[in-house]
């Protein structure tokens, strides 16, 4: 499915993270693959918890690697 040419896609802030959904879960769902698989109501919810997660794990994983002295930094 070309996401681009979708108006509920399109009109989305999650589209670079989305880009439609899964075609697998939309295969299982509906039989179909083409068609999207909207996860907004999840992404509403989820993403700031999950960005927020995302940056306290980064930031043990540079104090840990820190401990022994040397300077690292894993993005
Ligand atoms: S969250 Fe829904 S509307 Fe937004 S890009 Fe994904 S499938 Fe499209």
């Amino acid at each position: 499915m070309d996401v681009w040419k979708c108006e509920e896609c399109l009109d989305c802030p999650y589209l670079p993270l989305c880009f439609g959904g899964c075609r697998f879960l939309q295969r299982l769902q509906t039989g179909a693959i083409d068609g999207i698989d909207c996860r907004r109501e999840y992404l509403d919810a989820a993403l700031e918890k999950i960005v927020r997660q995302d940056i306290e794990l980064r930031k043990r994983l540079f104090e840990e690697k820190n401990e022994g002295g040397g300077i690292f930094l894993h993005i």
